[in-house]
């Protein structure tokens, strides 16, 4: 298995490339800033598609919104890059899951259980594995060599436990070498500076909270408090 961030050893992928050209990948992503860099920094490994999958988001119309800046953002900026939706909305995307990966996600069943955890603890553990396990499964199944997530983008997010997460889903689901994880933390080298950058080029809407119902109850609040917001904190990548 390749090492642990993959950004740290691009040789690994350069030697791939070269030997066998580029591969299909893969990415899971939850909105159009997080994939820009995420996309611009895989691209000369892989063939990506993208998979929205984020039955988390809340309210509806948030969901939506994000799923519609992704499929204006990608034909502008990366046209060779396909996408796949789960659906127009959180129980779409529970639907989607049982019938193409026969994963069972229940979102609501992840809040209700983990309601008071913060931002970080058990709550977004379980909601980082709801969507990367159907990542993996669709990724199985669809015979892509590679899959990943955007996730570790953010700078709220802790890339050591979304790729311990997703080197646990490729050891315990048996895939062998039909489908490997790829572990990297996407906010390195400039990677977050990079969205920035993308974002404003593209005029992407950029969300003020992570996803979920809690997350956007937290904005609420920060908003009441707020001193005047410098650029990287005024929008949560999520
Ligand atoms: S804060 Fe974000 S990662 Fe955590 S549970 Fe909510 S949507 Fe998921």
């Amino acid at each position: 298995m390749m090492e642990i961030d993959f950004l740290k050893n691009k040789g690994n992928l350069e030697s791939l490339v070269a030997e066998k050209g580029k591969q299909s990948l893969l990415l899971h992503a939850c909105c159009a800033p997080c994939s820009s860099s995420v996309i611009e920094t895989l691209l000369p490994f892989f063939h990506i598609t993208v998979f929205f999958f984020n039955p988390n988001i809340y309210p509806r119309e948030e969901f939506f919104r994000r799923l519609s800046e992704l499929e204006i953002f990608l034909p502008r900026a990366f046209p060779e890059v396909k996408l796949i939706a789960a659906g127009e909305n959180f129980h779409d995307n529970e639907i989607f899951a049982e019938k193409n990966t026969g994963y069972n996600v229940s979102f609501n069943e992840i809040l209700g259980k983990f309601s008071e955890e913060r931002e970080g603890g058990k709550r977004c553990e379980n909601c980082f594995y709801s969507r990367m396990m159907p990542t993996a499964l669709l990724a199985e199944r669809a015979k892509f060599p590679f899959w990943t997530t955007t996730l570790s983008v953010s700078p709220h997010k802790n890339a050591d436990l979304i790729n311990r997460i997703g080197m646990e889903i490729q050891n315990a689901a048996g895939f062998g070498e039909t489908t490997r994880f790829l572990p990297a933390n996407f906010k390195k080298n400039d990677g977050f500076k990079r969205s920035l950058e993308l974002s404003r080029e593209y005029g992407l809407y950029r969300q003020n909270y992570c996803g979920c119902l809690f997350s956007k109850r937290k904005a609420e609040d920060r908003s009441k408090n707020e001193r005047p917001a410098t650029e990287a904190s005024s929008y949560r990548l999520c």
